[in-house]
């Protein structure tokens, strides 16, 4: 389920050996992955390197990340990324030339410059395109495109089949199927849309998480959902993200007194860990009153020795657009939900708590990021863990499912109701952004469930009439995702990485070392790995 970089690596791991269908909701090319700008970390210097990349991940996951994964991620990051490039990845190189050294840059929170791009800021584009193309020279990988998985079938305690439907915008008819299995990889990305404002594309909606809660997998660290600092913040414009190498190349964060503020917030600056970067944006946006808010900006006019629409030719482009360009103008920005670390909870070889169920990628929680994602990690997690994922599905192998056909066929949404649903999605993302965005504390996360509550009913209500839509699927799989992050955003009474209470700023080693388990039935949790 998925055909970003965790699916299709996994896919290609796995063609060798029998069938693979890869469904994907909309095109091969719409993803997380492809939107990626920045980079992809590897520790390509040696085993110095890979010690650092450990260390430097492992500080960014603010005492959360599970070694051994972290250890899995760095040692084994070199090799598929070497893969990737025999495979037809074009990474940026010294001179345009084929021949070049590969060229590296730094992100925040990197104690060395080792972050590989393509195409100047282009990134995950360029590697989705290798990836579709090579996968699609092997014979046994068949793709699914505008298809949908809705829903698992669990039979005998495993997982034995899914089901598949239309998620094209054209037909209002979902025509839901039935296909058996020997095993599912959830690799369906990230949940970003749950936000209000957010970085991720429209497909980014947690239904992988969701189908696996509520086939009974687990999932962890759901109250970890990282916040990009630096996302376009101009009326009427998507919430566009402004890579973290912008700040890595020298870029300065000022406020609307023209004050470069990072110095009261970090020593590291512009490049102190995501999460301190983004309160501290979001503090000096705030106006005087409660919620008015003040522009801050990101400053690229300082940097003079980098060609800029030469190094960032999408970014730039992208601002033309709004009559904006880096060496001239203050870029105005805001943070927005951009990565979560949590997800279905793994062992290290992408197995769930549920048989028959594999998850890798961003849709995956194997404690790699702990409470913080380092920058330009999660495509390397892609490629590692799409890789032990495929080859754990090969070692289990699983007889295949022999579910009985689907019996229901449920009828399409009235334009009525279509026009309920998308309102109710408008309420949540809208409650969670409020409720459990940068800022958190119990009187608003209790708000957030409420609203939330009032969401499920009324999806409910419209899905009891045994009707079914592609936006009911993703209202009802964002409603879940929220659930698990509400609840868990609950229960962690301390403040963390990426999770932030008002009414528990301190870190709370003592109780809460540890991560949250939530298992569908709104109870959460804590255990220590
Ligand atoms: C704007 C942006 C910039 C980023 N920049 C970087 C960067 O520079 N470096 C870095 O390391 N990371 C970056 N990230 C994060 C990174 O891109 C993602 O975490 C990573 O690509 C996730 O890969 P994935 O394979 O897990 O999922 P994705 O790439 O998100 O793929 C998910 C797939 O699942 C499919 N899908 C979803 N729901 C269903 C369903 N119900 N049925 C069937 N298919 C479904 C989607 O269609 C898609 O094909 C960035 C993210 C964004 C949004």
């Amino acid at each position: 389920m998925g055909a970003g970089v965790a699916g299709l690596r996994a896919a290609i791991e796995l063609a060798g050996h029998g069938d693979v269908l890869v469904v994907t909701k909309e095109s091969l090319s719409e993803s997380n992955t492809h939107y990626a700008q920045g980079g992809i970390a590897a520790a390509m210097e040696g085993d110095e390197d890979i010690v650092l990349h450990l260390g430097d991940t492992v500080a960014a996951g603010d005492g959360l990340v599970w070694r051994p994964a972290a250890q899995a991620l760095v040692s084994e990051g070199p090799l598929r990324v070497a893969e990737l490039i025999e495979w037809g990845t074009r990474f940026d190189r010294e001179g345009g030339k084929p021949s070049g050294q590969l060229l590296r840059t730094r992100e925040a929170a990197h104690s060395r410059p080792r972050i590989l791009h393509a195409n100047g800021d282009a990134t995950g584009a360029e590697i989705s395109r290798s990836l579709v193309a090579f996968a699609r020279t092997h014979p046994r990988i068949r793709f699914a495109e505008w298809t949908m998985v809705i829903s698992l079938v669990v039979a005998d305690g495993r997982v034995v089949a899914a089901d598949l439907a239309s998620a094209s915008p054209h037909s209002g008819k979902i025509n839901p199927y039935r296909v058996n299995t020997r095993s599912v990889l959830i690799a369906a990305g990230g949940a970003g849309q749950v936000y209000s404002d957010t970085t991720n594309p429209e497909v980014a909606t947690g239904d992988g998480i969701a189908l696996a809660a509520l086939a009974g997998a687990q999932l962890a660290d759901m109250e970890f959902y990282q916040f990009h600092p630096t996302a376009f913040f101009f009326p009427g414009a998507p919430r566009f993200l402004l890579s973290e190498t912008l700040r890595g190349e020298g870029a300065w964060l000022v406020n609307d007194r023209g004050q470069r503020f990072m110095e009261r917030y970090h020593p590291l600056l512009e490049l102190a860990p995501r999460d301190v970067v983004a309160r501290a944006i979001t503090r000096e946006g705030m106006g005087e009153a409660p919620g008015e808010t003040r522009p801050v900006y990101l400053d690229m006019r300082p940097v003079k020795n980098v060609d800029l629409r030469r190094r960032f030719p999408g970014i730039s482009a992208f601002l033309a657009q709004y009559g904006l360009a880096l060496d001239r103008d203050l870029i105005p920005i805001r943070p927005a939900a951009h990565y979560l670390m949590g997800g279905i909870k793994t062992d290290l070889a992408g197995r769930s708590s549920l048989p028959g169920l594999y998850a890798a990628g961003e849709a995956a929680c194997t404690g790699v990021h702990g409470a913080n994602r380092l920058a330009s990690n999660s495509l390397l997690e892609g490629l590692v863990f799409g890789t032990r994922a495929a080859q754990s599905m090969l070692a289990d192998a699983l007889p295949m499912g022999s579910a009985a056909t689907r019996e229901t066929f449920p009828a399409p949404l009235s334009a009525t109701e279509e026009a309920h649903v998308e309102s109710l999605i408008a309420r949540l993302r809208k409650s969670m952004w409020e409720y459990a965005g940068l800022l958190r504390e119990e009187s608003t996360v209790r708000l957030g469930l409420a609203s939330r509550q009032a969401c499920a009913s009324g999806l409910e209500e419209i899905a009891r009439q045994g009707r079914e839509s592609r936006r009911l699927a993703e209202a009802q799989a964002m409603s879940r995702v929220a659930d698990a992050i509400l609840a868990s955003a609950l229960a962690r009474t301390e403040s963390r990485g990426a999770h932030f209470r008002n009414d528990f700023p301190q870190r709370d080693d003592e109780n809460f070392q540890k991560h949250s388990i939530f298992s569908g039935d709104g109870k959460v949790a804590f255990e220590k790995w």
